[in-house]
């Protein structure tokens, strides 16, 4: 179990409910702590607009196994028979420098992520339809027809796990969905675990009161 200052806020969803363009929205926003999106690798195919290095790492299947091996992912699993992982010493350098990160992840990566950071906090994302995630799978147009209906037919398998999350988020207007968030996001950070660093000074002060001349 490993105890950090930084938070991982964990984001999982069907595919096409929203988490990628929800997590961008959020990278613009202002928060008082710095948040950094962790950059997964991944076997699966690049997409059409996608970049190598800020969207994935796109790797080959024995280079991931490899990886797997010489324990560089924090987490990893496989979705829609393609690896994803998480990097260890990505999560590690943020976290411990106190930088919240934010994970883009399955429900499988998620349960592993719990177990070794107790604190962090996960939030899930339902579309508000079956037939609004299909639309958007379908504007998207980054996936081939056979892609979207096998992504489809994994909605009820992630979207089983919803119970195992802290926070459950419909994304249905885009705007209120991002406020939202930033309130679970602004909530957390007044957690006594990581703000008594920050306000260390104060408390010392305040507890010296009776030595205080006035
Ligand atoms: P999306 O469904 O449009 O987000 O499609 P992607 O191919 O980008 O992601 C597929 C699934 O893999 C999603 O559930 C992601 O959250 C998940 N995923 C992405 N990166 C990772 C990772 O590093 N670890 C784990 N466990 N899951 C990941
Ligand atoms: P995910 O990462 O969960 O697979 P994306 O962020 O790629 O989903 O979103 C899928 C599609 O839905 C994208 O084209 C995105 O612009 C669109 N989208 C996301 N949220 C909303 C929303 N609240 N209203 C309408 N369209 C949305
Ligand atoms: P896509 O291929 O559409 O980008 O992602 C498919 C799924 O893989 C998404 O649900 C996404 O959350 C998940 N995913 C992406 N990166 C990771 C990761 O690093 N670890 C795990 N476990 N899942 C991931």
């Amino acid at each position: 179990m490993l105890m950090s200052i930084g938070v991982c806020f964990i984001f999982s969803a069907p595919s096409g409910a929203g988490k990628s363009s929800l997590i961008q929205a959020l990278l613009h926003e202002k928060f008082s702590y710095k948040i950094q999106l962790s950059v997964s690798y991944t076997t699966r195919q690049i997409r059409p607009g996608e970049i190598h290095n800020e969207h994935y790492y796109f790797v080959s299947k024995p280079k991931f196994k490899e990886m797997i091996k010489q324990k560089k992912f924090v987490e990893y699993a496989k979705v829609f028979n393609h690896y994803y992982g998480t990097s260890k010493n990505f999560i590690l350098k943020r976290i411990n420098s106190g930088i919240d990160v934010f994970l883009d992840i399955d429900w499988q990566g998620a349960k592993q992520i719990r177990k070794k950071f107790p604190n962090s906090k996960s939030i899930f994302i339902l579309p508000p339809s079956k037939a609004e995630l299909l639309n958007r799978l379908k504007i998207r147009a980054q996936d081939d027809s056979n892609v979207i209906v096998k992504r489809m037919k994994n909605v009820v398998y992630e979207l089983i796990h919803f119970f195992d999350y802290d926070y459950l988020v419909i994304n249905d207007k885009f705007k209120n969905t991002v406020n939202e968030i930033k309130k679970i996001i602004n909530c957390e950070q007044f957690r006594l675990h990581y703000c008594r660093k920050k306000y260390i000074l104060l408390i010392k002060n305040l507890i010296n009161w009776k030595n205080n001349t006035c």
